[in-house]
């Protein structure tokens, strides 16, 4: 629900991260998909939380205890509410993707798989969502199995029938990729699995989906789904699963500890009805507070102004790189401009990547370089590492005329 006109200078001064200078140079922040900044908005939130209502939650019977566990908790129910999800004990709190990916994999997986049962995944997984399996499947004799991307970096769907079938248990798949900006066609998978494989569970990873798209689990029809805060500009260290009741009633507990029992006897205990169940120990409720006002803020912009915005970004800065490197630069990822999100990974053929993010760090363009935990990626195109430039909310076309500048200063460097 998007209120006010899309104003990107005024979506800019809301993030004081963004005014600062680095070797003498205005901050051009392209580094969103590793993580984006944080509004005044969540900074003060925080700030509110731990200046006036620090206590712990679900304990103490006083009124900080209480105004802190009902900051916790709303803050779940606004999350619920932004995934479309009915239930907000549905919704878990983790330390982000990767906790809320390892919590299926333990607590679902493992009591779940058996020898010959299978784990679908793609090569374009981010490691979060590739390990947590693997770990699972060598313990239970499962088998990963993968499906493939093409040259555009878009699946390979005409596999499925082959990939999808009677052993298939799980399917766990990013909806946006952080490697290389494909929106993945999640839904057609999922019908498919529906239909072919009607007890396979599967989980969405959503790090790169929620700050940019609506996301409606109901309508998705996932089993779980996996994001982090950081990314949508909540702090680091906060994020959530959802899953389906009935799953999550059925699974035993992640971890053990305070919070998610009920009656702890010498030799057994009873646990906490979910989500408590895999919330044990004192949770991270300033994040959740900041992650409730990262939503707030998101939501007060529109999740589909920020994408048409990104994209109208991101084809400039591709026709941009390609007017100004041509042969010489491969950008990756899907050619259409509606089929990738703000994410541009390149490659220049004269210069490596981590040279090109040290040359543009110098001229205070922050871009990431690496296999960008997706090394299946990497291998499947035969490169140790890309360059990638990620826009978000408050990125400009200016942004990406200093991107273009700062890369001629690579050439003059190396080319
Ligand atoms: N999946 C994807 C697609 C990601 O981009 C990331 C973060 N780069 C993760 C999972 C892991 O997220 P986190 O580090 O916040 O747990």
């Amino acid at each position: 629900m998007s209120g006010v006109a899309f104003d990107v200078a005024s979506n800019r001064s809301a993030f004081p991260a963004l005014d600062q200078e680095v070797d003498g140079h205005p901050l051009v922040y392209l580094d969103n998909a590793a993580t984006t900044q944080k509004p005044r908005a969540v900074l003060d939130a925080l700030e509110g939380y731990y200046t006036s209502d620090n206590a712990n939650v679900h304990r103490g019977i006083h009124e900080l205890s209480r105004r802190a566990t009902e900051a916790y908790e709303s803050a779940r129910s606004k999350v619920a509410r932004w995934i479309g999800a009915e239930d907000p004990t549905e919704v878990v709190w983790t330390r982000g993707t990767t906790e809320a990916i390892n919590l299926v994999a333990f607590a679902y997986g493992l009591d779940r798989l058996g020898e010959g049962d299978e784990i679908l995944l793609s090569i374009l997984e981010h490691h979060s969502n590739i390990i947590p399996w693997q770990l699972v499947a060598a313990r239970t004799g499962a088998r990963v199995r993968y499906i493939e991307i093409d040259d555009d970096g878009e699946w390979i769907l005409e596999d499925l029938p082959e990939l999808v079938g009677k052993r298939t248990r799980i399917v766990a798949l990013n909806h946006v990729s952080n490697a290389l900006g494909t929106i993945n066609p999640v839904e057609r998978v999922i019908g498919h699995v529906r239909m072919h494989a009607p007890g396979a569970v599967v989980l969405l990873d959503g790090a790169q989906a929620m700050a940019h798209m609506d996301v409606d689990v109901g309508e998705l029809d996932v089993d779980f789904y996996a994001f982090s805060g950081h990314k949508a500009c909540g702090p680091t260290g906060i994020g959530a699963l959802w899953g389906r009741k009935a799953h999550l009633e059925a699974m035993a507990p992640y971890q053990g500890g305070g919070e998610m029992i009920s009656v702890v006897e010498r030799d057994r205990s009873t646990w906490a009805a979910v989500p408590h169940k895999f919330e044990a120990g004192t949770p991270n409720i300033a994040g959740a507070v900041g992650m409730g006002a990262a939503v707030d803020f998101v939501e007060s912009i529109g999740k589909p102004a920020i994408l048409a915005h990104e994209r109208g970004v991101v084809g400039y800065a591709i026709e941009r790189l390609e007017a100004r490197f041509g042969d010489r630069i491969r950008i990756w990822g899907p050619r259409a401009i509606e089929r990738r999100s703000g994410v541009v990974p390149f490659s220049l053929d004269f210069a490596h990547p981590h040279d090109i993010a040290t040359i543009l760090d110098s001229e205070g363009v922050a871009v990431r370089a690496g296999h960008h935990c997706a090394q299946l990626v990497m291998k499947r195109y035969g490169v140790p590492a890309t360059a990638r430039a990620s826009f978000y909310l408050y990125n400009t076309t200016d942004d990406v005329d200093r991107l273009v500048d700062a890369l001629g200063q690579v050439e003059n460097f190396f080319g």
